[in-house]
């Protein structure tokens, strides 16, 4: 989990770069970038916008999208892509953890998990890759524990 100095400084870099983009101050830049600091991993759209009406902030979903589009294409947030074409954001810290998905094709419920071992493999790749690569993104897919224990039912 990333420290509360990097997610301090995670929110500044966000901020700045919505406000540049014209993203007026509080509204849902203030609000979206509070959201994802504090969570540990990745969110839909949705989900972020609900989480900020709970909190009583109004916000539009609209707007939450542009803000997710715009962090994802500067870097400040990781877009986890989904089976069904949905996709899922998160913060990505610099600095911070690094952690990579299991996700149930059946319920879609999304694990983070993190394997050192699995970093270093793809460092070794990246060395021999005629490619400077700037990340990567980890996805595994199957049942998860509750739905493989449940036949599907027939319909
Ligand atoms: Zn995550
Ligand atoms: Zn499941």
């Amino acid at each position: 989990m990333a420290s509360a100095r990097k997610r301090e400084e995670w929110s500044e870099l966000a901020l700045g770069v919505l406000g540049e983009a014209g993203h007026r101050a509080g509204g849902a830049r203030q609000a979206v970038v509070q959201l994802l600091a504090g969570e540990d991993c990745c969110l839909s759209a949705q989900e972020i916008a609900e989480g900020i009406r709970s909190g009583g902030d109004r916000v539009g979903t609209a707007s939450v999208y542009r803000a997710l589009d715009l962090l994802h294409r500067t870097g400040l947030v990781q877009r986890v892509e989904l089976g069904d074409g949905g996709a899922r954001y998160e913060a990505l810290v610099p600095g911070g953890d690094h952690h990579h998905h299991v996700i149930c094709d059946r319920c879609g419920r999304i694990t983070p998990f993190e394997d050192p071992a699995l970093e270093r493999a793809i460092e070794r790749l990246a060395g021999r890759l005629r490619h400077r690569v700037s990340g990567h993104d980890v996805v595994v897919r199957g049942l998860c524990p509750g739905c493989a224990r449940t036949p599907r039912s027939r319909s």
